[in-house]
């Protein structure tokens, strides 16, 4: 039989960790356990870095001035920001059957930010707070259900839940579970017994995951080859023709970067597929310099299991993001949905996981 953990958290993005590290700091005698389905932690975080190339984010990146409780963390975490360059001018391609043009870009178009060095800076410096935190990789969930074992339960007649996954034989015990996986995933991919209300269910299963038919792609280039940020050239693009529909310099330290979003109409084609594409574009925008990139990095996250769900119905960004229904408790108490899409405000966004993981642990009267 397993050991029982006070809590036990689903998933090691940026939601789970900063829930663990505030238990941590606040009530270091509980014993928390966190189950992450992936090797690694992150979860929609991802940076990707390789040899001496610029860190390129393949997933969260920009910040700005409103996500006052995410900049909070940065600053308590000792990190460091960097602003966002744009440039005064952009390449904007209305559609693909005219030349693109120079356009200039707002003046006051407000600020965004980067976490200087990456955004997985912020993923590694709250593991460094997880000190007697157990972390278990390669442990998808597939099912949490009322436990026989409400001997040494704390929750008293409530007894203790068994979470399962598939990675280990035996289930694991606890007196709570904290979900940070994005509602739609989670009622997709793990069984409930007792079964979740019919609303919770429903809600759940219309609910948009934040980014998760995203496709991210990136060129990196050696400090003598940065043509987009010559005087003549424009270090933003924009593009109604595609495959890219928008592009920005992601260079830090001397090591440079062009990353941006394609059209999530190319997830079907082949890495190869897509990158030749993208290629295609830059040269048309910036010349044969483009061609001599370093490294081309990309993720399909539709293709991430751990984070997208594929739904037949077409399902609005941001749908349902921040529902009243997910900030309440379910199974008597001892499961307790959090993760960035059941935030009240800025769901969806690194501010939102900030947000309600530090309302989940003033709920559990640690905060
Ligand atoms: C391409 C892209 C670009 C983005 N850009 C920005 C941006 O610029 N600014 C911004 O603020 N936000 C951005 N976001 C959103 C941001 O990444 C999220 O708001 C934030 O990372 C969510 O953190 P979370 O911990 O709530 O959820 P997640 O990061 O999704 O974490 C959930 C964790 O649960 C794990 N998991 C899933 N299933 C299971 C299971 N069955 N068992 C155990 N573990 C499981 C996952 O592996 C994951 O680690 C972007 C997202 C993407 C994908």
């Amino acid at each position: 039989m397993q050991k029982t953990s006070d809590i036990i958290i689903l998933g090691a993005g940026l939601s789970g960790l900063l829930i663990a590290a505030q238990i941590r700091e606040k009530s270091p005698e509980k014993k928390v356990l966190i189950l992450e389905a992936r090797p690694q932690p992150g979860g929609r975080i991802r940076t990707v870095r390789s040899g001496n190339s610029a860190p390129v984010e393949m997933g969260a990146t920009w910040l700005n001035s409103s996500h006052t409780r995410l900049l909070a963390l940065i600053d308590k975490l000792g990190l460091d920001l960097v602003q966002q360059f744009t440039g005064q001018k952009a390449i904007y391609e209305f559609s693909g059957h005219e030349p693109h043009q120079i356009v200039h870009l707002p003046e006051n178009g407000g600020a965004s930010f980067r976490v200087k060095g990456g955004s997985d800076r912020l993923i590694h410096a709250l593991i460094k707070k997880l000190d007697g935190v157990q972390i278990r990789y390669n442990e998808p969930v597939t099912s949490i259900f009322e436990s026989k074992e409400n001997k040494d339960s704390k929750k008293g007649a409530a007894g203790l839940l068994s979470v399962e996954t598939s990675g280990h034989k035996e289930a694991f015990l606890t007196g709570l579970v904290i979900s940070t996986l994005p509602p739609r995933l989670l009622t997709a991919t793990v069984n409930f017994t007792p079964a979740l209300p019919d609303e919770v269910m429903n809600i759940s299963s219309q609910t948009h995951t934040w980014m998760s038919e995203s496709i991210k792609s990136g060129f990196t280039y050696a400090p003598d080859n940065t043509f987009w940020l010559r005087p003549d050239s424009a270090a933003t693009f924009f593009s109604n023709a595609g495959p890219l529909t928008e592009m920005y310099d992601q260079s830090i330290d001397g090591k440079h970067a062009l990353v941006g979003f394609m059209h999530d109409s190319f997830h079907s084609r082949s890495k190869k597929e897509r990158e030749g594409l993208a290629l295609e574009q830059l040269n048309r925008f910036f010349g044969k310099s483009a061609s001599g990139f370093m490294e081309y990095h990309e993720c399909v996250w539709s293709e991430e299991v751990y984070t997208h769900s594929p739904h037949k119905n077409f399902i609005v960004p941001h749908q349902n993001n921040g529902h009243p229904i997910f900030r309440q408790p379910l199974m008597d108490g001892r499961l307790i949905l959090a993760g960035t899409e059941t935030a009240a405000t800025h769901p969806g966004y690194m501010e939102g996981a900030v947000i309600r993981a530090e309302e989940v642990v003033r709920e559990l009267g640690l905060g």
